[in-house]
């Protein structure tokens, strides 16, 4: 079968040829119908050698929609044929953590070499992709594949972020967004969907701005040395209750703590490596500041029921896997509006 890799510490990825994989007792072969293209392999792609965290070469992609293609010894519930999305951050399902769903913050899948597909194990940009267990497939029933795949990071990650912070997006709150891209422009609609807050986006791009406006935003700034005044002014001086940063260089953790309010959130969900300082007289009173990490099993399938509902409009453009390596380059770029997503057998 084809399928996408980074083979080498600095290159691009290329689509090469690689033996079908064949489902052991308990694993599940999806034929992939999509599989969307996350910032965060750009961010890996561009480490060095040393330290590099993943044996090459790496088939790419962490969000995948496919259908059941075939069943391994003992798997029971699914059938072929079956519409499925992945859930990315698989754990070993039987810690503490897992047992909560949670298997994102597995305990012990760093222990035991358990890494998602795309992020250490072959992932989604090939036609078809091997699962370790039927627990990491959640039924899209009904749901367009290609809307759908985003979500299972994209959505997924910052429908975490909201959901620990909702008791503070009470009525007259203030969110603000940073980075309009593929899981800013999403938290955007989610924010829309799940709280009452006035959400305002932050972006370099003027594109992204005006995705931003379009799905949802109440207000949009450039993300300059003049947008936490802006923010400032906007909420009478009081600050944003909550700040998501899906960039997280230090331009922007510079802002989302200029704009923070007393006893807000700030989340840097972004991984461009900068921290907020935390400490008196850093930030204003009990500001809590987190990096949350993807989400849980059971957010996957409240995310999907949000889409349902309509509550949710993933802007997305398409790629056959030949193209595959042009949407790495044109998300580099910032040229992708909303989330690039490519089609293994389009
Ligand atoms: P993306 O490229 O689609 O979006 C990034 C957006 O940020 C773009 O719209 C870009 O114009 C904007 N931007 C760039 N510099 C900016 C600045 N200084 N101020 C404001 N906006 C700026 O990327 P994505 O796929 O949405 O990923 C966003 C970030 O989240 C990446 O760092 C990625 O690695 C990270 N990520 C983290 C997790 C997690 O679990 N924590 C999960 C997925 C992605
Ligand atoms: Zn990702
Ligand atoms: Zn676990």
């Amino acid at each position: 079968m084809k399928a996408l890799q980074y083979r080498a510490i600095g290159a691009a990825p290329e689509v090469v040829t690689v033996p079908d994989p064949e489902p052991g007792p308990g694993q599940v072969v999806l034929k992939v119908t999509a599989a969307g293209v996350c910032h965060s392999d750009i961010g890996m792609m561009g480490r060095p050698a040393e330290g590099f965290p993943y044996p090459l070469p790496l088939t790419l992609g962490h969000e995948g929609v496919g259908t059941v293609a075939a069943l391994g010894a003992g798997v029971t519930g699914l059938a072929e044929g079956d519409p499925v999305a992945v859930y990315g951050p698989w754990g070993c399902g039987g810690c503490a953590k897992c047992a909560e769903g949670k298997e994102n913050y597995c305990l012990r899948a760093a222990a035991l070499g358990i890494r998602p597909p795309g992020l250490g194990r072959p992932g989604s940009m090939a036609e078809y992709l091997l699962i370790d267990s039927a627990r990491h497939l959640v039924p899209i029933d009904g749901l367009d594949p290609v809307a759908t795949v985003p979500l299972t990071d994209a959505g997924l990650t910052p429908y975490h972020a909201i959901k620990r912070s909702l008791p503070k997006l009470v009525p007259g709150s203030t969110a603000v967004v940073i980075g309009a891209g593929g899981l800013g422009h999403v938290a955007i609609q989610l924010l829309r969907a799940m709280t009452p807050a006035r959400v305002v986006a932050l972006d370099v791009s003027e594109d992204k701005l005006r995705l931003a406006r379009e799905v949802g935003a109440h207000a949009a700034f450039p993300s300059d040395e003049r947008a936490a005044a802006a923010v400032r002014e906007l909420t009478g001086g009081l600050g944003a209750e909550v700040v998501f940063d899906f960039v997280g260089v230090k331009p922007t953790v510079r802002t989302a703590a200029a704009v923070v309010a007393v006893e807000g959130d700030i989340a840097l969900v972004g991984l461009g490596g900068a921290a907020v300082a935390v400490g008196f007289g850093r930030l204003p009173f009990e500001v809590s500041v987190t990096a949350p990490y993807w989400g849980s099993r059971s957010e996957l399938t409240e995310v999907l029921a949000l889409a349902r509902c309509g509550a949710v409009s993933v802007h997305t453009e398409t790629f056959t896997l030949d193209e595959a390596p042009v949407a790495y380059e044109r998300l580099h770029q910032g040229r992708i509006k909303g989330r690039a997503v490519v089609l293994p057998h389009g």
